[in-house]
């Protein structure tokens, strides 16, 4: 048994990791405290779920810092009819937080086993709105574009041109930018038409994009 219990962490966390910070949306705030993350790490691990640091969930991977999802649900400006699509599903936590704000979550994962338990585990908790398919998300998921906002849980070296293709007219997405141990900016991109306009929102330290948008043209190198 946790010293105290998931739902008192949990509010915890929403009060002192993201309300006392500059999460001030109720909808994200409210999707925060709705979804069970020690559900999505490692039972072993169960008792830190509400701290707000991401945690190893195998692979080499890691399950997205709390505050960096609510961040991101926020800076997305997530409505209720809204299709998104998530880049790098890894434990499927932060695709049942967007599940929570909008309609309908393409996440596509690129690797199989954490594709298949994320699959299962969002499957358990009834989040039926949530589609993982295996695959380079890098490339984005053209089946079910265009998305009216796109989220990377992976660090890409350039905005992958595949996902800016597949944003809708007035679409926005959230990334981070940079290369592994090097500065990463955390930058939303807005979709008008055919202009883009980017913003830089923080700096942040994400695991990198790998697959096809992993690769940099030798000019940027
Ligand atoms: N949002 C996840 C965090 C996952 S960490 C969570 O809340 O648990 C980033 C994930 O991106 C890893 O699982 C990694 O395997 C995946 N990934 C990296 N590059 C990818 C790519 N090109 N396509 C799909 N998934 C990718």
């Amino acid at each position: 048994m946790p010293l105290i219990p998931h739902e008192i962490a949990r509010r915890r966390m929403v009060d002192d990791h993201l309300a006392a910070r500059d999460i001030q949306d109720p909808r994200v705030l409210a999707a925060m405290e709705a979804v069970p993350r020690h559900r999505f790490v490692p039972a072993e691990l169960a008792y830190a779920a509400y701290e707000d640091r991401p945690l190893p969930i195998g692979h080499g991977q890691t399950i997205s810092q709390p505050y960096i999802v609510a961040f991101t649900a926020q800076a997305l400006s997530l409505q209720a009819d809204h299709r998104l699509l998530e880049v790098g599903t890894g434990s499927g936590y932060a695709a049942a937080v967007f599940a929570e704000l909008c309609a309908e979550v393409v996440s596509v994962e690129c690797v199989p086993s954490l594709a298949h338990m994320a699959r299962q585990r969002l499957d358990q908790l009834g989040y039926e709105d949530v589609v993982v398919v295996e695959g380079d998300g890098g490339l984005g998921w053209i089946q079910s574009a265009p998305y009216d906002a796109i989220a990377l849980a992976a660090a890409a070296p350039q905005v992958p041109s595949q996902l800016l293709e597949q944003l809708a007219p007035d679409g926005q997405m959230v990334l981070p930018l940079g290369r592994k141990n090097q500065n990463q900016k955390l930058i939303r991109l807005v979709r008008a038409g055919m202009e883009i306009n980017e913003e830089e929102l923080l700096p942040v330290s994400f695991v990198p994009l790998v697959g096809y948008a992993s690769q940099v043209p030798p000019e940027v190198l």
